[in-house]
């Protein structure tokens, strides 16, 4: 098959992948693709990265956990400590049954 050389363009016998008249043209190539590869790398510019969605102000656990303490007639930091004392009432009884 009669190709023209990719890198000199020069026309030689070779099979059908073949790109090259030689090894010398194929490295030639090569190192001439790497430098466009290096210089594209240097003058691309990042895409900007979307910035985030913007987190609400107050945890929506939170905001659960105040409306429960209003129900009981309690202030969030009573209703939280009442809700750990339970957990560490039942943490106490399970390791009782644990032992
Ligand atoms: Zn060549």
């Amino acid at each position: 098959m009669v190709k023209n050389c990719r890198q000199c363009g020069k026309t030689f016998e070779g099979h059908a992948r073949r790109l090259y008249c030689c090894d010398k043209c194929s490295r030639l190539f090569q190192v001439k693709l790497n430098k466009a590869r290096i210089i594209n790398k240097v003058t691309v510019t990042p895409e900007p990265v979307p910035e985030a969605a913007p987190r609400p102000l107050v945890n929506p656990d939170t905001i659960r956990m105040n409306e429960e303490a209003k129900k009981l007639g309690m202030s969030y930091g009573q209703y939280d400590a009442y809700l750990r004392s339970i957990k560490d009432r039942e943490e106490r009884e399970r390791r009782k049954r644990g032992l």
